[in-house]
């Protein structure tokens, strides 16, 4: 992966996320205690400040080290999840892994971590269908395979709306958890979002 493309997922992610700092943060007004847009965009901005650093280093090593950033900025439950994530998908990636299996170890990675998995109203109701489906469509056309990336990270998003929380501070409103999106959910939607017109622009 180029120095150029590192520098446009670094450039891409954070400003999704400060754009969409005030949205995330009234979706946890909603069900948490209203910080998630303050606490990512937080990570933003500091990722943001060492891109041309971490740009330098390549995308599994840019990977690592933006965790440990995510993992000392961020704060929240949030925080070490996505600083999770981003360290297993690095460290995969360092041993030669496919992405697919990159992405899963990070998954993997997040459920460990906050002790969840599907059906919980989370960011796994968006990453773990995210993983099942970079596997099940390897042999795809590209930009086939990022439109399905797309649809589907919009379609898993949208159904944490009808769940109950049963992890992280919206599991303490239990049934008034129902009708709201998830927070954390959102903001991997946006992520992922970032990545896929990032890997879709010629760099
Ligand atoms: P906090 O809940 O500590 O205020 P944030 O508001 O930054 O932290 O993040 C909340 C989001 O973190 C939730 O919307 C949810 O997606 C995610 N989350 C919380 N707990 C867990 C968990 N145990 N496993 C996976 N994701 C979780
Ligand atoms: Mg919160």
């Amino acid at each position: 992966m180029g120095e150029r493309l590192v520098a446009a997922l670094i450039e891409g992610a954070t400003s999704a996320i400060t754009a969409h700092a005030d949205e995330l943060t009234r979706l946890d007004q909603a069900i948490g205690d209203g910080d998630h847009g303050i606490n990512m965009a937080r990570g933003a901005v500091a990722i943001r400040d060492q891109g041309a650093m971490l740009a330098a280093l390549g995308l599994p090593d840019a990977l690592q080290k933006a965790g440990m950033v995510v993992l000392t900025t961020v704060g929240g439950a949030s925080g070490p999840l996505y600083a999770s994530l981003l360290l297993a998908i690095g460290k995969a990636l360092k041993a030669d892994a496919a992405i697919e299996a990159a992405v899963r170890d990070g998954v993997e990675a997040v459920k460990k971590r906050g002790k969840s998995d599907v059906g919980a109203k989370t960011m796994l109701d968006v990453l773990v269908p995210l993983a099942d489906l970079l596997e099940t469509s390897a042999g795809q056309a590209p930009h086939e395979r990022l439109a399905a990336v797309r649809r589907q990270v919009d379609e898993a998003c949208e159904a944490t709306r009808g769940m109950r929380a049963t992890r992280g501070r919206a599991s303490f409103l239990g049934e008034r958890s129902v009708g709201h999106l998830d927070p954390g959910a959102s903001s991997a939607r946006l992520l992922i979002y970032a990545v896929c017109d990032a890997l879709e622009t010629p760099h």
